[in-house]
């Protein structure tokens, strides 16, 4: 198997050169090209033989060679069709390596995890394009991928949103979700100079360490969830206003009223305090009153 040959400048701007490749802003393709980077991200996910990992947006192939190295097998997303030809060549050494050429956002991943590992959890893996952070990290929880672990390049500033709680203007759907799911862990904070071309953002590789069972018992996960979003649509609103308001929600002011006042934090309760296990206690609440 070959060794990595990308992640250093020089070899990333030639194979550029050769495919007369440009960026496309639209696709957030920003190529890392910082061995010491790469090294820290394959340490973090702890990849070893018996791992599928799933890595969306490979790129040219860089973090791909690596986690081809540790891993049983990679599957890789990629949405621009002008990469193909490149990872053909930047891959063709491994065998271990299946390259699918689709939107992340319209596949069934979870059709292809059981597909390629039948009901074996998978590792994720990726330097994830910024625009699609969030829908990508909440498609994987919300439609139960079966997923171990994601160790992610992504936006300090969302690294900092993932692992926040009550009393923080970061804190906000994507901490309680990722709390539900998962626990955070802050890997490394990565400056721009360590991407071509280099991102306006610092960035932060965050590893989630997937719960087998969350930490809390909900009886109707969508819609805790539809109250999260809700609460948090409306910031400046009281808990209470952001549910009455809310399309998705439909219950009376009175039962709304009721369940508000049962957490104890007064009827002008706003929903940016309340912790994950009080949104767990005020969606049971409903789905008892309703049953
Ligand atoms: N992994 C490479 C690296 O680290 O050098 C590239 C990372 S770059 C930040 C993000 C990659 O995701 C790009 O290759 C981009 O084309 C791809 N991408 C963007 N939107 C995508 C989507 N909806 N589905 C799959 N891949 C996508």
């Amino acid at each position: 198997m070959n060794k990595p040959v990308l992640g250093i400048p020089q070899n990333t701007i030639e194979i550029l050169r050769k495919y007369n490749f440009s960026f496309q802003k639209k696709f957030g393709q920003n190529f890392l090209i910082d061995t010491h980077v790469l090294d820290k991200i394959i340490r973090a996910a702890d990849i070893n033989r018996d791992d599928l990992v799933l890595e969306i947006g490979p790129g040219i192939g860089t973090m791909t060679q690596y986690l081809a190295q540790e891993a049983g097998k990679v599957v890789a997303v990629e949405i621009d069709k002008n990469l193909i030809p490149i990872l053909s060549e930047t891959l063709g050494g491994y065998g271990n390596v299946r390259i699918i050429n689709e939107d992340v956002l319209k596949m069934d991943i979870r059709r292809l995890v059981e597909e390629e590992n039948g009901a074996k959890p998978v590792k994720v893996v990726a330097n994830l394009p910024y625009y699609i952070t969030t829908p990508i990290i909440m498609g994987l929880f919300e439609e139960h991928v079966p997923v171990e672990s994601i160790t992610v390049m992504v936006q300090k500033e969302v690294a900092d949103r993932m692992q926040t709680g009550p009393g923080s203007k970061d804190y906000g759907a994507l901490s309680l979700a990722v709390q539900y799911y998962a626990s955070p862990y802050i890997v490394a904070n990565v400056p721009p100079n360590c991407f071509m071309p280099r991102p306006k953002v610092g960035s932060a590789v965050i590893r989630l360490t997937c719960h087998e069972r969350p930490p809390v018992e909900v009886a109707d996960e969508r819609l805790m969830f539809d109250i999260i979003r809700a609460s948090f649509n409306q910031r400046r609103k009281t808990l209470a206003n952001g549910l009455k308001n809310s399309d998705r929600i439909h219950f009376s002011k009175e039962l709304i009223a009721e369940a508000v006042e049962r957490l104890g934090k007064g009827a002008s309760v706003r929903g940016e305090s309340l912790t994950l296990e009080e949104f767990a206690e005020l969606s049971n609440y409903f789905v008892e009153s309703l049953t």
